[in-house]
């Protein structure tokens, strides 16, 4: 079965934030204090979001992100991403980390079939990592980079380019892709901090990182992107891996958006930018049956903002964005 939005773009990719906590404290992501967690109570429970998976595979979800917050900071992940691999039309189960706890599940994320994961390192440099992220762990995460290499599982690292923080460490993150299949990703800074823009302009846009990247490796083509891919995609000559650009801000991928997300706090959002469109958690507390889900599940899909320029015009709260990537996911 294939959903179709009402721009007839089929959804078949679901991403979840299994928790908003997080052992890092990344500068474009979370304030450095005064984070008010949610309680425990509040996010979907492993079964609820168990359920939910099974509601949405059989609506045609086929793909799952796993994300946070920090995934491997939820006690029991392991189990809940076996079962939700054992999940009939569930065929692709990926995972975005911050690799920190990430390298002692490596062996079972393995045989689960994990299909990728997305390892986030804006620096190569331990001094800046700790300014970036306000915390010294960039060591366990290239542990975990070697690790998930040594399991042959497909990598992609994701960079967030910022203004002032991380511009000279863009050319040694594209050369990870030289000597290993790794993908490269530099991703536009979008306003999801937890405190609001932090640019009255964007600096950092896809194509003055193109710019910078063609000015260093001239020779740099570009690929054929994948259907539904959200990365412009190029290839160094003579490199294992690729490079790519996620222009997240400039939001140029709405055309072909395959993908539908679920907050921490268990709400439906079919656009990044929009406010939520659904509160599913409160929805099964209060007794839904699956074919209760089903419907209003459908009814959201088909009213699916055009793109995130529409979806934030659609917001109930209105000016600057307040949420934290860690609730949304990314
Ligand atoms: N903690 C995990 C991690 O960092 O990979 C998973 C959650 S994190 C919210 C998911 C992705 O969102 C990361 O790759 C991160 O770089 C990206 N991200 C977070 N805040 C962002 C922002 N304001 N703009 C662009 N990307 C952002
Ligand atoms: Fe944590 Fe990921 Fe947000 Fe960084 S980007 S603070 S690692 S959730």
């Amino acid at each position: 079965m294939v959903i179709y939005d009402n721009h007839a773009r089929p959804i078949n990719y679901l991403r979840i934030s299994v928790t908003d906590r997080c052992n890092l404290r990344c500068f474009y992501c979370m304030p450095e204090e005064g984070i008010n967690y949610l309680p425990k109570k509040e996010l979907l429970s492993y079964e609820e979001m168990e359920r939910m998976v099974k509601v949405m595979a059989k609506l045609g979800i086929s793909k799952i992100r796993i994300t946070g917050g920090e995934p491997f900071l939820r006690r029991d992940l392991m189990p809940f991403l076996r079962k939700i691999s054992q999940t009939e039309g569930i065929k692709e189960i990926h995972i975005t980390t911050n690799g920190v706890l990430t390298a002692p599940h490596i062996p079972e994320l393995k045989a689960i079939g994990i299909k990728s994961v997305n390892l986030s390192i804006d620096t190569l440099d331990r001094e800046n990592f700790k300014k970036i992220t306000r915390r010294d762990e960039l060591p366990k995460v290239l542990h975990c980079l070697d690790e998930l290499l040594k399991n042959e599982i497909a990598v992609k690292i994701n960079a967030v380019v910022m203004e002032g923080k991380n511009i000279d460490d863009l050319i040694p993150l594209a050369e990870l892709s030289k000597n290993a299949p790794i993908d490269v990703r530099f991703i536009e800074e979008m306003p999801f901090n937890g405190e609001g823009n932090h640019y009255p302009v964007l600096l950092w846009t896809h194509k003055k990182i193109v710019a910078l990247l063609m000015s260093h490796y001239p020779e740099m083509y570009k690929l054929i992107d994948a259907a539904n891919s959200t990365s412009y995609n190029y290839q160094i000559p003579n490199y294992k891996g690729t490079v790519g650009v996620i222009a997240a801000f400039t939001r140029s991928f709405c055309g072909t958006c395959n993908r539908i997300r679920v907050t921490a706090q268990g709400v439906l959002k079919t656009c990044l930018y929009d406010d939520g469109v659904l509160d599913i958690k409160k929805l099964m507390r209060q007794g839904a049956t699956d074919e209760e889900l089903t419907q209003v599940l459908l009814k959201a899909f088909r009213n699916r903002a055009k793109d995130g320029y529409e979806a934030e015009q659609m917001r109930t709260t209105q000016g600057t964005f307040m949420e934290s990537m860690s609730t949304i996911g990314g």
